[in-house]
């Protein structure tokens, strides 16, 4: 089965906490490592991005479980792509969350607040991977 790159946005339901993000993440770091997916997370504004690469058939269905959680809603799918190679590769799922490099590269983007819906699936794309140069140790 090929392997694909999955990018979406959402809208957390409400602020989350740092203990909401390590419940989230120690469950996406551990199921992730068991099927083989890789990623990148961020987190600002409300507003999740991820992006999950492995086999498309497991990663859709990934996508599906993540769109059921109740802990976000709003979610929109920015891409679905076959890839040859992982950009993600070294981490089961990386993190990101609002920092001064955050904020320089949303300016870069022409955005004052995190606003995902208003990136194309390219700049999206470059922000996980330039976030993910520089994540949040959690
Ligand atoms: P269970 O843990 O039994 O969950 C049962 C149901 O309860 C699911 O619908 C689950 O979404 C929900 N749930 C679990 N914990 C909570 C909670 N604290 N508050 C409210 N509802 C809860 N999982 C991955 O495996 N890989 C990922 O990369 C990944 N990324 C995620 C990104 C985001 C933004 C979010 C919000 C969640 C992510 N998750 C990820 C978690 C995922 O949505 C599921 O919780 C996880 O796959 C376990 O679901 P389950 O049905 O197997 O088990």
């Amino acid at each position: 089965m090929p392997s694909v790159r999955l990018l979406y946005f959402s809208r957390a339901t409400r602020e989350l906490a740092l203990s909401d993000m390590q419940d989230i993440l120690a469950t996406a770091r551990s199921n992730n490592a068991e099927i083989n997916v890789c990623g990148m997370l961020c987190y600002d504004n409300r507003y999740f991005l991820q992006a999950l690469e492995g086999d498309r058939a497991i990663v859709s269905e990934l996508y599906l479980d993540i769109a059921d959680d109740p802990r976000h809603d709003d979610v929109v799918l920015l891409s679905l792509e076959e890839i040859q190679a992982p950009e993600f590769n070294d981490w089961g799922m990386g993190y990101a969350s609002s920092s001064p490099r955050f904020n320089q590269l949303l300016t870069e983007l022409k955005q004052d607040v995190f606003e995902p819906g208003a990136l194309s699936q390219q700049d999206a794309l470059n922000l996980l991977v330039q976030l993910s140069q520089q994540q949040d140790n959690i």
